[in-house]
Parts: C-alpha cells; structure tokens; sequence
C-alpha cells in the first residue's frame, strides 16, 4: 500500500496551517528543469505555500472589489479536498454512483429559479454558452447567432465553432441591445439576451425572448438575482429562454471551474446533444467528457446557506455597489456611467485627471479597467461581501488627493 494515496493527517493539518500563515511571497526557485528526485510531500508543501497562497490575489480581502471572482466559503473548501481525494468521474455511473445525483439535485433545485425544466453543469459560462447554441442549432434551423454589442466572447468564439454567422445589435449608452432599434428577422437566428453584461452588468431587455427561433439567456453574472426576493424581478422574461447560463464562479461564491447550463426542454435538448459509446454505460452530454463533482460545494453551500442565505449575501453585494455608486455620484471630480443595475459599478476621475494613471493609484484588485467607446473606464465589481466601501471611499480620495 504506498501511503501517498491515503489520508496524511499531519500533512493536511500543515497545509490548513499554512493557509493562515504562509509566510512572506517568495519563489522557492523551481529551475528550469522537471526535478530527478522529489523533496517529499509536506517539503512541496512548505515550499509552495510562499508561492501558491502569498502570491495570490485575496479576493474576500477588504479593498477587493474589480472582477466577477468572488471569494468562497470555507465550506467548499472542505467539499472540494473531498471531491478530489475521491476523484469521481461524472461521465460514468460507475465511477460517480452518488454524485451524478448530487449534480441533478442541484440542478432540480436550481432549475425552476430559471424557469427551466433541467440542465447539466459545466466548467463555466464560457462552455455552458457553447452548449446551449450548440444544441440550438440541433434542434432548430438557425443559420445565425444574434447578440448585443455588450455580448461576451464567447458568444462570438460559440457562433465560430459551430459555423455560424454572427450579428451583434447595438447597445445604448448602458451597454444594453437598444430595444428601439428594429431586430430584423430572427426566423432563422438563435438570440443572445445578456443579463449582467461583462463590461457594465446591463440587462438586455428580456422581453424580446420568444422573438427569434431560440433564446439563449446568457446570465453568467446577474442570473443569481433570480434567487433573490429583493432583485429577481430584474430579470423577468427571462423565463421564456429556451436556454440560461450562470457561473457558479461568479454569484454561487462557488470554487472554479463551476457553470450551469438550464433548458427549458431538458430532454430533448439533452438528447440533441448525447452521444453513446462502447464503453459508456450512460449517454455523454454535451462538451465534456470525463468532468468532476463540481455539484458537491455548491451542494453543501445550498445547504448551509439555504435560499435565503444565500440571496441574502447578494443582497449585500448589491447594496455595497449602490453605496460606491452613491459615494463617487456625489463627488464632482468623478463621473459615474450610469446606476449599477447588477452589481457593476462603471465610473471615471473627470478631467483632467487621467483615467488610466488614477487607476494606477488605486489599491490592487479595488477597481478594473474597461474600455467603453475605446475611452478607459474604472469597474467595480460587488462579488465580495467583505468589501468595506469606506476604505474605498477613502482609498478615492486619497488617489484624488495626490492629484493636487
Ligand atoms: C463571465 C462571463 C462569461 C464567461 O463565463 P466563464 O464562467 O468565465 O466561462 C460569459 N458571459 C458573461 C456575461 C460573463 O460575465
């Protein structure tokens, strides 16, 4: 029996020790070349922590608030060494007995927030997109794919892989497809609706699902509004896609690589997108082949928060950007964009103080550059509960302040 594949309880008790202490940021100096011999385990370990945990960015610390990348609850911390000490594989029954169930379960519980009647999960938005067009373009006769000039990459990188022209609409100032400009004919056009834009958190207007041969809702951000009682009417239409997408990286506080494909029919769009193989005692879905138990943190977050904890975190989040958004609308040597409608916050220094040398002033991870119209902007992004808006209140002011 070679002890290095079962439990070392002193080696996973160092490695939670050094995640509360890892010591300064330091290269442990790993050369150029695949090391002979090894150093040992608990050795990789200590070398590593100086590394791995120091030199990472902190996204729950207390200025952190400029990308979609939450930080996330220590509950998935301990799913996540479960999933990889047993290493099941959802592709085969035989190799996930449980957690195949434990993926449907969530999906079950998740599903009707959507409006959907199923789905599956993927490693992120990115995929969960390329599936739903993907399985558009199987079911129905499209022969384009249809989104606002908002939409993300990879709305364009699925049209490409699937031999499909793509079209964007314009957008208004907001970032959102402009509603007063005619759509054209979408008899043979899979539609893109963006509900949480990338670069700006706008939601395109929901109520043109329905109009085109399908509707993909591509809410990788804002989707987890729907489980809010505060903010789900903000996405209502959205119930009349075919498909949704969410990342479970983004408001699920969920550890990478997590997405959720929703299908208004699951089963024939399941079907439209399975295939069998020798070896394979259930139909492959979808992209992936053999995938991991990304459901089992997301379970256990579910359980521990419930609905409500869970709608309650993104509440707060919601209410940290309207006070950011409040705070810079009231300084008058800054510009906010717009109101934040899912947590996004887009704002500028007026000039002549320039954007691009103010955001160098600003903590690390507090804000993020978008560019808009090629004109930079600063974003905020509210994925993390921790953010304390008066040491970013404070941090504005002290970059404005150096300005003279
Ligand atoms: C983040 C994002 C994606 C991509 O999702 P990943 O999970 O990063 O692959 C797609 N669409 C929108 C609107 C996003 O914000």
């Amino acid at each position: 029996m070679d002890s290095e594949f079962s439990t070392n309880q002193q080696g996973l008790q160092q490695a939670i020790a050094l995640m509360g202490a890892p010591g300064d940021y330091c290269d442990p100096g790993l050369g150029t070349d695949l090391p002979e011999d090894g150093i040992g385990a608990r050795q990789a370990l200590d070398a590593l922590a100086p590394l791995v945990l120091a030199g990472a960015s902190r996204l729950g610390a207390d200025t952190t608030f400029a990308h979609m990348d939450p930080p996330t609850p220590w509950v998935t911390w301990a799913a996540a060494l479960w999933n990889v000490s047993l290493n099941q594989n959802l592709l085969h029954p035989a190799t996930a007995p449980v957690a195949r169930d434990i993926e449907q379960r969530v999906i079950a519980w998740l599903a009707p927030y959507f409006g959907m009647s199923g789905g599956h999960m993927t490693s992120g938005s990115t995929l969960a997109n390329i599936t739903a067009l993907w399985a558009a373009r199987e079911r129905t006769r499209i022969t384009e794919v249809v989104a606002g000039e908002g939409a993300h990459l990879s709305i364009a990188k699925a049209a490409h892989l699937l031999g499909l022209r793509y079209r964007t609409l314009p957008s208004t100032a907001s970032g959102a497809i402009n509603a007063d400009v005619p759509i054209g004919d979408l008899r043979d056009a899979a539609l893109v609706l963006t509900a949480g834009t990338t670069s700006t958190g706008a939601i395109d207007p929901l109520d043109l699902a329905g109009r085109a041969a399908w509707t993909h809702v591509d809410a990788a951000w804002a989707g987890p509004l729907r489980l809010t009682t505060a903010f789900a009417d903000r996405l209502q239409g959205l119930e009349r896609a075919d498909s949704v997408a969410v990342s479970a990286h983004k408001w699920l506080f969920q550890p990478k690589e997590a997405g959720l494909i929703f299908f208004r029919d699951v089963e024939a769009s399941h079907a439209a997108i399975s295939f069998g193989g020798a070896y394979l005692a259930a139909p492959n879905i979808g992209i992936q082949g053999s995938h991991g138990a990304a459901a089992v943190p997301l379970l256990a977050t579910l359980m521990a928060w419930g609905r409500s904890g869970l709608a309650s975190r993104i509440e707060y989040c919601v209410a940290l950007a309207a006070r950011l958004a409040e705070f810079i609308a009231g300084n008058e040597k800054l510009e906010l964009r717009g109101q934040p409608e899912t947590g996004v916050v887009v704002w500028r220094p007026r000039s002549p103080v320039d954007t691009l040398e103010f955001h160098a002033r600003l903590p690390n991870g507090f804000a993020s550059v978008t560019f808009l119209d090629n004109t930079p902007w600063l974003r905020n992004v509210a994925a993390n509960p921790n953010a304390d808006i008066d040491r970013l209140a404070d941090a504005i002011n002290g970059a404005l302040g150096s300005t003279g």
